[in-house]
């Protein structure tokens, strides 16, 4: 059989698998030991699982087919940002970056849910790219992997933490973010811990929902951005259909039925968010649910009008909210030399 009529190997269960082996007479043994290969050990030629049988390994090569993710440039910060740029079997590209803090011991991967995405935030370099397609469980595992080895070449360390973050909207590809989350925590796979994982989503209220209901255990941000209704919807048209108000309720659903964390994103632009006023009303979404509150650093997307907000303005925003006993966290931008900070993944190459 041809790649193109035989399945995906990483698309098929542990079922289906061992529905696969009874069907040729195998052992389930033999099923097991596929699975090992193709999760734990992460190959993708069926020649490199050298415990399964010669002719074995040719009979699965006719029915099945391996869709791998290939690395196709890297580039290297100043500040030890290493952005990867990956090709998908069909030729689209999908970007990955490892943001290393050897100090802290703190090693995160920013990975990607789609390719491109629907939903036009005017701040990000990627809503400028069409939405293509959302990312398979096996591509979502396969950023991890090949970045946890770039951890362990540049700084002999395993990543500690995952975040989505990357290019596309993780809740508009639930169910593929979902398995591929169970690929990367379970013991079959790279077993990470859910509480090191955040999944970072514009706010979609039926999602959030659905996330508590659905019991994840990983933890939840919302790039919030504005806190005020109308200056949200226009920097982030979702914002028209979920508003404030209606994703607090998720948000606190979420927490009350999980008590996963929750954070919120914050980008500051200069003049439009930065001000007191902005930070009474972000005080006001944080009184229902523990949250920590990240203010990022504004990097500049090619053709977007924002400026970056002054450090005294950043310092007395935040000021406000530690004052009230909010948690504050202020984040510089890393990688910004090679356009891979916050909101600036766009394949730009
Ligand atoms: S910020 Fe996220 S959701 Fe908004 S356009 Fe960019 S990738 Fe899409």
């Amino acid at each position: 059989m041809t790649a193109s009529t035989s399945k995906d190997i990483r698309q098929i269960s542990k079922q289906d698998l061992l529905d696969y082996c009874s069907s040729q007479g195998l052992p389930s043994f033999r099923a097991n030991q596929m699975w090992e290969w193709i999760w734990k050990k992460g190959v993708t030629r069926f020649d490199d699982m050298r415990n399964v049988p010669k002719d074995l390994r040719s009979k699965l090569s006719e029915d099945f087919h391996f869709q791998g993710v290939e690395l196709d440039k890297v580039q290297k910060s100043m500040d030890g940002t290493i952005k990867s740029r990956l090709k998908l079997h069909d030729g689209h590209m999908i970007e990955a970056v490892l943001i290393p803090v050897p100090k802290d011991k703190r090693f995160t991967v920013c990975v990607s849910s789609q390719v491109g995405c629907s939903l036009s935030c005017s701040f990000c370099a990627t809503g400028k790219m069409k939405r293509m397609r959302n990312l398979d469980p096996a591509e979502i595992y396969d950023q991890v992997v090949i970045v946890n080895k770039q951890c362990q070449e540049h700084f002999d360390a395993n990543l500690t933490n995952i975040v989505f973050m990357g290019m596309g909207e993780p809740l508009l590809a639930y169910n593929n973010v979902l398995k591929g989350i169970e690929h990367i925590t379970s013991e079959y796979g790279l077993h990470m811990s859910p509480r090191r994982i955040t999944v970072s989503t514009v706010g979609i209220e039926k999602m959030i929902r659905k996330l508590a209901d659905d019991g994840v255990r990983f933890n939840l941000a919302l790039s919030l951005h504005a806190a005020i209704d109308e200056k949200r919807d226009q920097i982030m048209p979702i914002n028209e259909t979920n508003n404030l108000d209606a994703l607090m309720l998720a948000l606190k659903y979420f927490y009350n039925t999980t008590n996963n964390r929750i954070s919120y994103e914050y980008i500051a632009f200069e003049g439009f968010n930065d001000g007191i006023e902005d930070a009474r009303a972000l005080y006001h979404l944080c009184r229902d649910f523990p949250v920590r509150i990240n203010i990022i650093e504004y990097n500049p997307v090619e053709g977007v009008p924002y400026v970056k907000s002054p450090e005294d303005r950043i310092d007395a925003f935040a000021r406000y909210l530690t004052d009230k006993g909010v948690m504050v966290t202020l984040r510089r931008s890393r990688g910004k030399d090679i356009d891979a900070a916050c909101g600036q993944l766009a394949n730009k190459g």
